[in-house]
């Protein structure tokens, strides 16, 4: 892959921080967006912005096709089987409360289980949490090792013929680390339950095929794959969805409207309430053309590969502690430096022009699960180099020194 090219993709990269070449190490938080996705929302509002579904005016016309143009991208790209098991939300956020909100406060009742994993994103958690509460199904956890990751054998311990929902990161935020989602997905279905995965950090570095994995739901924020903010998506297969009600009603998600009573429309466009988020959909539908066109496969060795290389040199920094397994980390390390508050040294690094993550990224439970309040995070994408990485180090050596000289 041919990073430096790459590089002059994405106009934000090439600026200044604190007088320093940007080095930006935050994409897990929110990826930047290549120039192709920036101009398609500016070709968007400044040609063919109009409402969809409505219009019959040229406009309208156009905004519904590339409307739906986006969500047959996106179909594709993960390989569902049909276009309208898309289903456009805010982000991974919202695709999860959804089908908490539906789907298991519709199916789930006193005696029945709810499994995750104390590794979780706190957005694949509370709605769980709070859907327990509102059925009085159990929320049960696959427990952790003390690396942070949980054994098939753990899981299987876990799941009964009582288990209605199985809810999993593909790739964890904290961890790095890729979890068998297909073979998660086949143990789950032999006690009839059903499998939503957590694909916030995986659909930006690895091929998707969720037909492969056989889950059932699978969710997705466009802005950590290089595309706008406030889009995402909810992957689910028809059977499903079709059994499920909306949770927002509306404008737009109707079929015919009564006084006292109301139908919807057919998948998706029942769970789509409202003037839907038009542009960033179809931004959402650039990026991905984006990425296809360098290779997911591409993405994936690249950013292995830096992952790799930078825990290799990080591993030479005295007293610098990184959490998770010691293989299989993609994207990102999780790390402490001696006594250093992360937020501290994430300060430092800023003013070298290094921008990481530091707290406890949404994940209390594993935060406690290691006897950590916060961590720092360094993550890498398509665009980072070792050069960088090598300018990552220089900052944590600096600040290392710097916090030495105040003891
Ligand atoms: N799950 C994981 C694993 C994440 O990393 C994130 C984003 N930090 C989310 C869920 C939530 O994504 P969003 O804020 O885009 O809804």
């Amino acid at each position: 892959m041919d990073t430096s090219s790459i590089r002059k993709l994405f106009p934000i990269l090439s600026q200044t921080v604190n007088g320093y070449p940007l080095v930006y190490l935050d994409s897990a938080a929110s990826a930047q967006k290549p120039t192709e996705v920036i101009e398609t929302l500016k070709r968007y509002y400044e040609q063919d912005n109009a409402n969809v579904h409505r219009g019959v005016h040229t406009l309208g016309s156009r905004a519904t096709e590339a409307y739906e143009g986006a969500r047959a991208k996106i179909a594709h790209f993960i390989h569902s089987e049909r276009v309208e098991e898309i289903i456009f939300t805010r982000g991974t956020t919202s695709s999860i409360n959804l089908v908490a909100s539906s789907y298991i406060r519709a199916i789930c009742k006193e005696g029945d289980e709810i499994v995750v994993s104390a590794m979780e994103h706190h957005s694949n958690l509370l709605p769980w949490q709070q859907a327990a509460k509102a059925t009085g199904a159990e929320l049960k956890y696959i427990p952790l090792q003390a690396d942070g990751t949980f054994s098939i054998e753990d899981l299987e311990n876990v799941i009964t013929d009582r288990t209605k929902m199985v809810s999993v990161s593909h790739i964890s935020n904290v961890l790095g680390v890729t979890n068998p989602v297909k073979q998660i997905a086949t143990i789950a279905h032999k006690h009839g339950a059903v499998v939503m995965v957590d694909g916030a950090q995986s659909i930006s570095h690895i091929k998707v095929d969720v037909q492969e994995l056989d889950c059932d739901f699978y969710a997705f924020s466009g802005h950590k794959m290089c595309g706008p903010t406030g889009i995402g998506v909810l992957y689910g297969k028809k059977a499903y969805l079709d059994q499920m009600e909306p949770i927002e009603f509306g404008g737009e998600m109707i079929a015919d409207v009564g006084l006292y009573d109301s139908s919807w429309k057919e998948l998706p466009w029942k769970f789509e309430g409202g003037t839907p988020i038009i542009a960033s959909a179809i931004g959402l539908g650039a990026a991905i053309d984006f990425l296809e066109q360098i290779g997911l496969d591409v993405i994936e060795a690249h950013d292995k590969q830096l992952t790799s290389y930078a825990v290799q040199r990080m591993k030479q920094i005295e007293n610098l502690k990184i959490y998770g397994p010691e293989e299989g980390r993609l994207g990102l390390v999780t790390f402490n430096l001696g006594k250093i508050h992360p937020h501290d040294l994430a300060t430092v690094l800023d003013t070298y022009g290094v921008a990481i993550r530091a707290g406890h990224h949404c994940c209390q439970p594993l935060m406690r699960h290691f006897g950590a309040s916060a961590t720092a995070r360094a993550s890498f994408y398509l665009y980072n180099t070792e050069a960088e990485v090598e300018k990552f180090l220089f900052a944590l050596n600096k600040t290392k020194d710097y916090f030495k000289e105040m003891e």
